[in-house]
This record gives C-alpha cells, sequence and structure tokens, in this order.
C-alpha cells in the first residue's frame, strides 16, 4: 500500500509576534516543530504499514527549513520524504496550497491513501485535507478517530463526531484526516535518527510538478489579509463585592452609566 502523509512545521510556541508593519509573522529565533495533529497522522501509516505492508512517503510544502519536519517523520519510521519548494508558492493561502500540495501528491505515482492531521496549529483552518482531496478528485473522511478496517480496495474508520461517532466505509485511494484519539505517536529511535540525518530529501519545485502557474502562490490565492494586529489589551475591569442585592444594583447602574441599554 502507498500511504502519503501530509505534513507542516509550524512554530514549537504559542508566544509568536506579528511584525506591525508588514503584519507577517516573526518566525525567526521561533523552534519550529511537526504540527502535532500531523504526528498522529504519521503514526497511523505506520501502524497501518506494520498491518499490510507498504511504504509511508511524507510531503511538506514550505521553505527549505521545513526539511527538519520530514527528517522528523523519517526518524520515526516513514521510508521517503518530499519537500514541495519553489519561490513561486511564496504566499499562499489555502486553496493555493491545497492546490500545490495535490499537485506534488501527484508526482509521487501510484497513492492508495493520504493521511492528514485534522488541523495545522497556526493556521488552524483544516481546510488542506479536504481542499486536496477535492482538487485530486478523491473521496475522504475528515476527524478520522480509528481505522477498524483497510484492504486495497477501501477503508473502513470511526469518525469523530460531537456526540459519539459515525462508522464510515469509504473506497480507496482516498483521504482521511485524524484526531489525536486515533493512538499515541511513537518516539523515534535512536536508528530512526541515525537514518533521519543522512535521509535523502526529495525536492519538487514548480518546475518538475504539472501546474497552472496563475494557481501558484499569492496570484492564485483568492484571499486576501487586509490587515493583521494583536488586539489591545483591555483593563482588568472593575470587582463588584457585597451582598448580592447591592451587587445587582451596581451592576445595573454601571451597565446604565456605560449606555449599552437604556
Ligand atoms: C493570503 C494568505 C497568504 C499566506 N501566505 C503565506 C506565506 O507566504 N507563507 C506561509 O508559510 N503561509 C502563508 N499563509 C498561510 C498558509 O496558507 C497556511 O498555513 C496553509 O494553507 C495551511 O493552512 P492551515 O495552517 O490552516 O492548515 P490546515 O488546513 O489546518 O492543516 C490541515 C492539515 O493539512 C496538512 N497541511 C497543511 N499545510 C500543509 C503544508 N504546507 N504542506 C503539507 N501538508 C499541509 C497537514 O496534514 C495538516 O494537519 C498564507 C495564508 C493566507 C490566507
Amino acid at each position: 500500500m502507498n500511504i502519503v502523509v501530509c505534513i507542516k512545521q509550524v512554530p514549537g510556541t504559542t508566544k509568536v509576534k506579528i511584525n506591525p508593519e508588514t503584519g507577517t509573522l516573526i518566525r525567526d529565533g521561533v523552534e519550529a516543530v511537526v504540527n502535532p495533529f500531523d504526528e498522529y497522522a504519521i503514526e497511523e501509516a505506520l501502524r497501518i504499514r506494520e498491518k499490510v505492508g507498504g511504504v509511508v512517503k511524507v510531503i511538506t510544502m514550505g521553505p527549505p527549513q521545513a526539511e527538519t519536519a520530514l527528517r522528523s517523520a523519517i526518524a520515526m519510521g516513514a521510508d521517503e520524504a518530499y519537500l514541495i519548494s519553489d519561490r513561486a508558492f511564496a504566499g499562499s493561502d489555502t486553496w493555493a496550497t491545497s492546490y500545490t500540495v495535490s499537485r506534488g501528491i501527484q508526482t509521487l505515482g501510484k497513492v492508495d491513501l493520504i493521511i492528514c492531521g485534522k488541523q495545522a496549529i497556526d493556521g488552524d483552518t483544516a481546510q488542506v485535507g479536504p481542499g486536496v482531496a477535492e482538487m485530486l478528485g478523491l473521496p475522504y473522511v475528515a476527524w478520522v478517530r480509528k481505522v477498524e478496517e483497510i484492504t486495497d480496495s477501501h477503508i473502513r474508520v470511526e469518525r469523530l463526531m460531537e456526540e459519539g461517532y459515525d462508522v464510515v466505509e469509504m473506497p480507496l485511494p482516498g483521504l482521511i484526516t485524524v484526531v489525536k484519539e486515533i493512538n499515541t505517536p511513537r518516539m523515534a529511535s535512536l536508528k530512526g535518527k541515525m537514518k533521519a540525518k543522512s535521509a535523502q530529501i526529495n525536492i519538487i519545485n514548480a518546475s518538475s510538478m504539472q501546474v497552472d502557474m496563475a494557481r501558484l502562490g499569492l496570484k492564485g490565492s483568492p484571499t486576501q489579509v487586509l490587515r493583521s494586529f494583536v488586539p489591545e489589551r483591555k483593563t482588568g475591569g472593575e470587582k463588584i463585592k457585597d451582598e448580592l442585592p447591592v451587587m445587582v444594583d451596581k451592576l445595573k447602574s454601571t451597565i446604565l452609566d456605560l449606555g449599552i441599554v437604556k
């Protein structure tokens, strides 16, 4: 079975700052890690390979330093790594990212199953998995919490719902996005880390894919960011501590003073 896992490199901290002039993230000096949900995706791919055999390929679209994320996946046990990287991809929104990742996957030959994380912890949109499936014309199931059965022709999964879960059977090739309930990602072994150091990272650029150049990067992105800003810090407010009727009266007069209600 040919399994492709889509991974994203994300900041390893919530303390990222935004450049007030350009509105972009200040990435300098910020530690980067594999998106945590993608570690569950890698783990599930490895478990499926252990069960039915096959090859696990990891792919990411990002700048050259995203190579580190691919090496982490190799250290966990993935077989091959692909970095989709080109200046033409700069400024991609989720639409252009989904298009580019889908075209990158097309260069990998026969694919049976694509696994993505539920969402990236920085962009947080959860759009890229379903977007990739749509752009490849494949069926998909999002929010998978368990793979019950997998054969060459189909996969049966449990999809997490707000109350309980659905059991869904889908023909392959197809795509799933996974939630953290699905497994516990393994730690990289020493042997894996050694292998990762010297592993070949295959570069896919715009000219090595069959792409419509107009759909790449900023010009292929229908989303326009008008402004990014850090919300103003509000003052702590006033605590009213008293007997209940007194508190209600004070609250009422405060609300009236503010002119929120008449
Ligand atoms: C107008 C605009 C311009 C932007 N410009 C840039 C830019 O110049 N540089 C930049 O880095 N970001 C840029 N972004 C952000 C970028 O579009 C998103 O980070 C990217 O589309 C992924 O979206 P997400 O983080 O919401 O991922 P989600 O959709 O939440 O991710 C879900 C899953 O999809 C897979 N996935 C997500 N991203 C990738 C990836 N890159 N490679 C492989 N698999 C992936 C993973 O499995 C992940 O778990 C821009 C966004 C907008 C709106």
